[in-house]
């Protein structure tokens, strides 16, 4: 079955760099796209970048991000990284590793078609937070170099 986003995640992807909304738009169309995915954040404004960085510092909750305001990929115009969670019998589903990690590797496919057909400029690369050391962000991708 092919997935596209609703109204909520379309605003949200449309605050992100054009090869962000190019990606995740592909990528959610994908054959092999296995579920249905949400976008939780595209641009955080500093204010919003300042409360959630207070998360786990100096307001309850766990820490989820060590980027300060102004230090986050998601806080450039237009954003340049994106959270995604796959979205599994309606609701989001930012802790299940399983779904997560079956997305993942189409995401990246999707990218490699971009970079073969030559949607991605030479120097730019996609980061998925699922694969950082330290606690890994299954929900963050981001773009460098552009
Ligand atoms: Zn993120």
């Amino acid at each position: 079955m092919p997935f596209s986003f609703g109204a909520t995640s379309t605003a949200r992807l449309h605050t992100c760099h054009p090869l962000l909304v190019t990606l995740f738009r592909r990528a959610l169309a994908h054959p092999s796209m296995p579920h249905d995915l949400t976008v939780v954040y595209g641009h955080r404004s500093s204010a919003e970048q300042a409360a959630l960085y207070a998360k786990g510092r100096t307001t309850p909750g766990k820490i989820v991000t060590n980027a300060a305001p102004g230090k986050s990929k998601h806080n450039t115009k237009p954003s340049q990284a994106i959270d995604v969670v796959p979205f599994i019998d309606g609701k989001a589903s930012p802790e299940d590793w399983g779904p997560i990690r079956a997305c993942a590797p189409v995401i990246y496919a999707t990218w490699a078609e971009m970079q073969a057909d030559g949607t991605v400029p030479n120097g730019v690369t996609l980061h998925w937070g699922g694969d950082w050391n330290g606690p890994p962000d299954g929900a963050h991708w981001e773009i460098r170099g552009v």
